[in-house]
C-alpha cells in the first residue's frame, strides 16, 4: 500500500514514498542520513517543536509507534538492541525543530563506545553523511511498509 498524503517534517516536505507507517497521531519515514542501517524516525504528525507541547493522547500513540516500529527494524537489519532517542530542542542537539524520535537498530561493537552514538547523532551536516537517493529511500519504506497493514495517515 502507498501512503499517499505527504507531510511535513519541520521545514522538509515528506515525499509519501520516504513514509512507511502511520498511525492517528504520528507517522514513521525513512532517514536522509542514517547513522545506522534501519535508523529510522518517528515523527509527531502535528508540527510542534517541542516535546512538552505533545498532548498525553499524541505522546503514547507516537511512543506506542516507536515501539511497533521498533520490533520491526531491530529484526529487519539484524540489529540485537534499540537506541530510542529524542533530542528536544536545538541545545539537545535537535536540528528539525519538529518532534521525533530516533529509532536505531544496535549491535554488539557497532560503536567502539557507546555513547559515542550521540557525537554520529549530532553530525548531520558532517560531509562523511551524505543524503541518500530517492530510489534508495523508497526501497527501504516500501520494504518496511509491508509490516503494517493497518497504516492510518
Ligand atoms: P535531529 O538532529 O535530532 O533533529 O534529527 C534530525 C534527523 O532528521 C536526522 O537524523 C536527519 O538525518 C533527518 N532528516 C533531515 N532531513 C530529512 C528529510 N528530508 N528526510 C528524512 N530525514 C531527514
Amino acid at each position: 500500500m502507498t501512503l499517499e498524503k505527504s507531510f511535513f517534517f519541520g521545514p522538509h516536505k515528506i515525499c509519501p514514498t520516504q513514509i512507511f507507517y502511520g498511525s492517528k497521531f504520528a507517522y514513521g519515514l525513512v532517514n536522509l542520513k542514517p547513522i545506522a542501517p534501519g535508523h529510522v524516525l518517528v515523527v509527531s504528525k502535528r508540527p510542534v517543536a517541542r516535546f512538552t507541547e505533545l498532548t498525553p493522547e499524541e505522546v503514547s500513540d507516537l511512543f506506542i509507534s516507536a515501539q511497533h516500529i521498533g520490533r520491526v527494524v531491530e529484526k529487519e537489519f539484524s540489529g540485537d538492541s534499540l537506541s530510542v532517542v529524542v533530542q528536544d530542542g536545538p541545545y539537545a542537539g535537535q536540528t528539525v525543530p519538529h518532534v521525533h524520535i530516533h529509532v536505531i537498530p544496535r549491535r554488539q561493537g557497532d560503536w567502539k563506545n557507546n555513547d559515542e552514538i550521540y557525537d554520529d547523532l549530532n553530525k548531520v551536516d558532517n560531509d562523511d553523511r551524505k543524503p541518500r537517493s530517492a530510489l534508495e529511500m523508497a526501497q527501504e519504506a516500501n520494504m518496511l511498509r509491508e509490516h503494517f497493514p493497518e497504516n492510518r495517515c
